[in-house]
């Protein structure tokens, strides 16, 4: 996670060696406050064993261990952090030679991988404030930050009081250097430095600061929320890659729904997020947007796992169903129609969400099954169960149907369909249509749409 976090938001180059450097606004601001652990609660057996052995092994090679960021601001609120990061003094280099199994990886700002049993556990080193002259785009995103620094630089650097907590294993205490903990008791996200400045630096810190607030239960510090509004338009220079990832990660929070709410009252959709404008700006689909979300967070709160294509496959759907509707008004017909839909759709959102091909082509595959569930006679059902992505498909038609968007009796029949043993399920089948038979004899219509099912009239 920090390692994305370093390489995404700031791509700098890194030789490796560590660089001391001067000037950091933040540098100034380095008194920190040790918790024990009779104030804060945690002990070390609730951090992963893999993270408690790196630090134990990097402090008896003499260096400064850490486990830090979202995992100690997860077990303070009791929740269940996602991963456990350490963040040390250690060089790369010198990290790396304290683990048999790890190594270095990344090119622009260099973080260590150490295996740990089954765990990964990624190592960064304290990172400098930015020097004055740090690379920044015309809009002052930071597109270069390469140097490491000491603690208290990088506790600065860090988005929010909350995320810049130090937890010691060896001596349980929290190094705490902007009041972070209190911040967490009192449920306010507080951004670290001038928030304006810190939007500015990158503007992705906006949807963090929707998301982390929404995640974990804490409203907003008014001078950390005030300027969203005015500042959402930075968002238009932030590469796509990086919009979908963190938009991916708000999706997938298990809170989608209160995020969505909450970026929108926050005025960070308009424009600003190509996909929210999808998904709030179409009456029609916003019924079915949020059922799906919904029932997203349902599985994520209940630790199954959500798949991206599955989840866009929704959020782009009544924009296909329109289009659809648009080319089938100008003469053509059902299923050719819909092919073209999903091409003309994927174009554009494809290009501005930055949807990578695979998924786009598990999208199509999940959409393309649709009306082929219609098609309950012969053959077609067996070949349909077969399909690699029927359990997909099928859960997106068991959400059209309870977005009322058809009948429930088709994705009823379809569960007692897959359930069914040999017999019940011929049985179960429609009887076949002499019209049917005779379109099927026709030659196979565009070469693209090998799946396409045949023209149901
Ligand atoms: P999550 O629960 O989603 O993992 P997180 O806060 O741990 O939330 P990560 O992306 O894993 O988020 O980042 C790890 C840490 O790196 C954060 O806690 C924060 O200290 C720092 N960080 C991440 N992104 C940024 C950013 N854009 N600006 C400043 N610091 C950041
Ligand atoms: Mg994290």
């Amino acid at each position: 996670m920090i390692r994305k976090f370093i390489s995404r938001v700031f791509g700098g180059k890194s030789n490796g060696a560590p660089l001391q450097k001067t000037g950091s606004a933040s540098a100034k601001d380095s008194k920190a406050a040790v918790i024990p652990r009779s104030t804060h609660g945690i002990s070390r057996d609730q951090i992963s064993s893999g993270s408690r052995r790196v630090c134990e092994t990097l402090q008896s090679h003499g260096y400064k261990a850490y486990v830090v960021g979202g995992a100690v601001r997860d077990l303070l609120i009791g929740a269940t952090p996602k991963d456990f990061d350490v963040a040390t003094n250690a060089t790369p280099e010198q990290a790396r030679r304290c683990f048999r199994r790890s190594r270095v990886i990344g090119r622009r700002f260099q973080i260590v991988h150490a295996y740990m049993g089954q765990e990964i556990i990624e190592i960064t080193t304290f990172r400098g404030g930015l020097v004055d002259e740090a690379k920044t785009d015309a809009h002052g995103r930071v597109l270069q930050d390469n140097v490491f620094g000491t603690q208290a630089e990088d506790a600065a650097r860090r988005d929010f009081t909350v995320n810049a907590l130090y937890f010691d294993p060896a001596t349980e205490q929290i190094v705490d250097y902007h009041h972070g903990v209190a911040d967490l008791k009192q449920k306010t996200l507080r951004m670290i430095g001038n928030p304006r400045l810190r939007y500015r630096e990158d503007p992705v810190r906006m949807l963090r600061a929707v998301r982390l607030a929404a995640k974990l239960g804490l409203s907003i510090d008014p001078e950390a929320r005030h300027p969203i509004r005015e500042m959402a338009e930075l968002l238009e220079n932030v590469p796509a890659s990086r919009l979908f990832d963190e938009m991916l990660k708000l999706l997938t929070s298990g809170h989608a729904v209160k995020c969505l709410q909450q970026l929108r009252a926050e005025g960070l959709h308009h424009g600003v997020l190509p996909l929210l404008d999808v998904i709030l700006e179409q009456p029609l689909g916003e019924k079915f947007v949020l059922l799906s979300l919904a029932n997203t967070d349902e599985r994520i709160r209940q630790g199954k796992s959500s798949s991206p294509s599955f989840l866009f496959a929704t959020l782009l759907w009544h924009e296909v169903l329109s289009v659809w509707e648009r080319i089938k008004a100008g003469g053509e017909s059902s299923i050719p129609a819909l092919y073209q839909a999903m091409e003309e759709v994927l174009n554009i959102q494809g290009e501005k969400l930055a949807i990578t091909r695979r998924i786009a082509g598990d999208i199509k595959e999940i959409w393309a099954l649709q009306p082929r569930f219609e098609q309950r006679a012969g053959r077609r059902p067996y070949a349909v169960l077969e399909h690699p992505r029927f359990r997909a498909a099928y859960d997106f038609l068991c959400l059209r149907a309870q977005a009322g968007e058809l009948d429930a009796e088709l994705a009823d029949w379809w569960t007692r369909f897959q359930d069914a043993d040999g017999e019940a399920r011929s049985q179960m089948l429609l009887p076949d249509q002499g019209a049917r038979k005779k379109r099927r004899r026709r030659k196979p219509r565009a070469a693209s749409a090998p799946t396409a099912p045949a023209e149901q009239g």
